[in-house]
C-alpha cells in the first residue's frame, strides 16, 4: 500500500500545482486532488498577462502580494522549466495601457506620477508613439502607458510537461497520487490582463492511506 501523503493540496490549477510544487521541492510528499484534469479550470482561460500594477486593484496587501509575486516569476519559470524539462514562453516585455480621450490619459499620467514615486519604472507615450510600438492600435488612441516591468506567461504548457510523471498522473487522474514531484500550471496573456496573484487555495494536513 502507497504511504500517506503529508499533505493534500485540492485544485489542481496553476495555484494548487504552484503549491504543490513549492512543498515537494522541500521534500515533503504532496497529492493533489481534482475532478478535473491539470490545469482545466480558470488556469486553462488566463491569457497570462502578468501585470499587477494595473491589475491587482488599488495600493494594499493584494496589491502588494501581486507586486512580490511578479518579482519571483523569472526565478520561478526558469526552476520549473528547467526540472519539467519543457520551456515555458515567458517574456517580461511590459504592457501598454491606451487613453481613448483626454480624461483617461488624465488618468494614466496619474498613475505614471505615483509609479514614479514607487520606483516603478513607468512611460507616457502621446498617440504617436503608441502607434510606434503597436501599430495595431486604432486611430482614436490619444496615448498610452508603458509599464516595463509587466510581462506574459503562456498558457498550460507546464501542466503538459512531458517527462514530468506527476504531471501526467495529475492530467489523466481524478484523484491523482503525485510523490516528490509536481509542475505548476502557468497562465497566458489576454487583451484584458488580470492580477499575478498567487495564493494557496486549499491546503489540508493528510493523514489518510487511501490510494
Ligand atoms: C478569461 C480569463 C482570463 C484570465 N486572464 C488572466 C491573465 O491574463 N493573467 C492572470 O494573472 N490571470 C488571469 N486570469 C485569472 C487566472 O486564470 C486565475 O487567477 C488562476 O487561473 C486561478 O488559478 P487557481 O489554481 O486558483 O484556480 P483554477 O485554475 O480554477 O483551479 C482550481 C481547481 O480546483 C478544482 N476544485 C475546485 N473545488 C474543488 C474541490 N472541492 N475538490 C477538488 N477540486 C476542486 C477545480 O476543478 C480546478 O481545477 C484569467 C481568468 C479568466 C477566466
Amino acid at each position: 500500500m502507497t504511504p500517506p501523503s503529508d499533505i493534500i493540496v485540492v485544485g489542481a490549477g496553476i495555484i494548487g500545482c504552484a503549491v504543490a510544487h513549492e512543498l515537494a521541492r522541500r521534500g515533503a510528499s504532496v497529492e493533489i486532488v481534482d475532478e478535473r484534469p491539470v490545469g482545466m479550470g480558470a488556469t486553462q482561460a488566463s491569457a497570462g498577462v502578468l501585470a499587477p500594477y494595473i491589475e491587482a486593484g488599488a495600493h494594499g496587501p493584494l496589491h502588494d502580494l501581486a507586486v512580490r509575486s511578479l518579482d519571483l516569476y523569472d526565478d520561478f519559470v526558469a526552476r520549473v522549466s528547467a526540472e519539467s524539462g519543457s520551456a515555458i514562453p515567458y517574456h517580461r516585455n511590459g504592457t501598454i495601457d491606451v487613453a481613448l480621450n483626454e480624461a483617461e490619459m488624465c488618468t494614466l499620467a496619474a498613475s505614471a506620477d505615483a509609479l514614479a514615486k514607487r520606483g516603478v519604472s513607468a512611460r507616457l507615450l502621446d498617440a504617436a508613439a503608441v502607434r510606434a510600438e503597436e501599430p495595431l492600435v486604432g486611430d482614436v488612441v490619444v496615448g498610452g502607458l508603458v509599464i516595463d516591468t509587466h510581462g506574459f506567461v503562456a498558457g498550460r504548457r507546464p501542466t503538459r510537461a512531458p517527462r514530468n510523471p506527476a504531471v501526467q498522473a495529475c492530467g489523466t487522474a481524478a484523484h491523482a497520487a503525485v510523490s516528490r514531484s509536481c509542475t505548476p500550471a502557468t497562465v497566458a496573456r489576454s487583451s484584458k490582463p488580470a492580477s499575478s496573484t498567487v495564493a494557496p487555495t486549499s491546503m489540508v494536513p493528510s493523514s489518510h492511506g487511501t490510494k
